[in-house]
């Protein structure tokens, strides 16, 4: 079975194909890099309808396989900003009606656990600390869904560091600069350390980073101190999560946990309670689309149908409105 995925709910749109083993047989991606500022939803979408058609092209000549051995066509169908999710959608539209094959909306959420649990058969039950632009939550299934144990209350930690970056006038994105920064940096500046129940919050870091840049701090210094927090923050919240639902595997995923930092630390507190951490290969962890074709496929498998109408996108589309049918 060869599933082909679109990937589109912000900044990327991705094209994967993946087969009934979870083998990744191709996954291009593009991202939008605004020249300066933030990412405009409308321009996002335009981007990503300008390359839709030849994303599904490279995709199928880099998986060597032609559009009519495809079984499904999946794709992102929220959450996410609506211009981008619109243009996607209508893409898979338009594919899986050419091709005459079952469409199938995928949350992207859900995905970014689904593809840890695909691509490491012994990492069954994990609780999953996703961390990426616009998303910060933890998740873990219990009874028939993936519940969101905690959640940043207001910016995702990606979207704190590019901003911070942006003020600074770092390049797009700004995590991965920042991360080489606070290797050069290691004195522990005070920021305000959110955790609020099993919630977290980053706009005030964000504002007391950027009054410590004024102050004079090292840029390298606030780098490291903002990672520090941040991440013994999420650190502390997926450690509860696992105690209380009794995971003894933590995933990782989005693109901040491409961070070493974050790997060390959460991978630390894994050894010390007895479990195991797993983190997928860069491009998997950040938005791309051969997550979306895995979960659309274990979905298709697993009986699930949509009709067309049934493939609107949803802004607000939370992880736990998903029925998990195929575990
Ligand atoms: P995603 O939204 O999952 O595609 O991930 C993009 C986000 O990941 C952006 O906010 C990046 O700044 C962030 N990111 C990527 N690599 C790193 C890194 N090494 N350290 C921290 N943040 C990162
Ligand atoms: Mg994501």
């Amino acid at each position: 079975m060869l599933a082909l995925g679109i990937e589109g709910t912000a900044h990327t749109i991705g094209v994967g194909i993946v087969d009934e083993r979870c083998r990744v047989l191709a996954n291009v991606y593009d991202m939008v890099k605004p020249e300066k500022g933030g990412i405009h939803p409308r321009e996002a979408a335009n981007h990503h309808a300008e390359l839709a058609a030849p994303m599904i092209r490279r995709a199928l000549d880099a998986a060597g396989v032609s559009a009519d051995e495809l079984d499904v066509v999946t794709f992102s169908q929220g959450p996410g900003l609506g211009p981008c999710l619109r243009t996607v959608a209508t893409a898979a539209r338009a594919l899986s009606l050419s091709l005459g094959v079952p469409l199938v909306g995928v949350n992207h959420c859900v995905s970014h656990l689904e593809i840890g649990r695909g691509l490491f058969p012994e990492c069954e039950d994990p609780a999953l600390l996703y961390v990426s632009g616009g998303n910060t939550q933890v998740i873990a299934y219990a009874r028939g869904r993936y519940r969101v144990f905690g959640e940043t209350l207001d910016i995702g930690l990606g979207n704190m560091l590019d901003k911070f970056g942006r003020e600074l006038g770092l390049p797009f994105p700004g995590g991965p600069r920042l991360e080489k920064l606070a290797l050069e940096g290691g004195k522990l500046l005070p920021l305000p350390y959110s955790v609020k129940g099993m919630d977290v919050a980053f706009s005030g870091m964000l504002t007391a980073a950027l009054a410590l840049h004024r102050r004079g701090e090292r840029l390298e210094d606030i780098a490291f101190s903002l990672q520090e927090v941040a991440f013994a923050m999420l650190t502390e919240v997926t450690e509860r999560a696992m105690a209380h639902v009794g995971k003894d595997e933590v995933l990782l995923g989005g693109g901040v946990a491409r961070n070493k930092r974050l790997q060390a630390m959460v991978g630390r507190m894994a050894e010390d309670r007895g479990a195991r951490m797993f983190v997928p290969p860069g491009e998997l962890c950040i938005d791309n689309g051969a997550m979306i074709a895995w979960t659309g496929l274990l979905m298709h498998r697993a009986g699930v149908r949509m009709a067309l109408e049934d493939t609107l996108v949803d802004q607000r589309f939370r992880t736990d409105e998903v029925a998990v049918t195929w575990r």
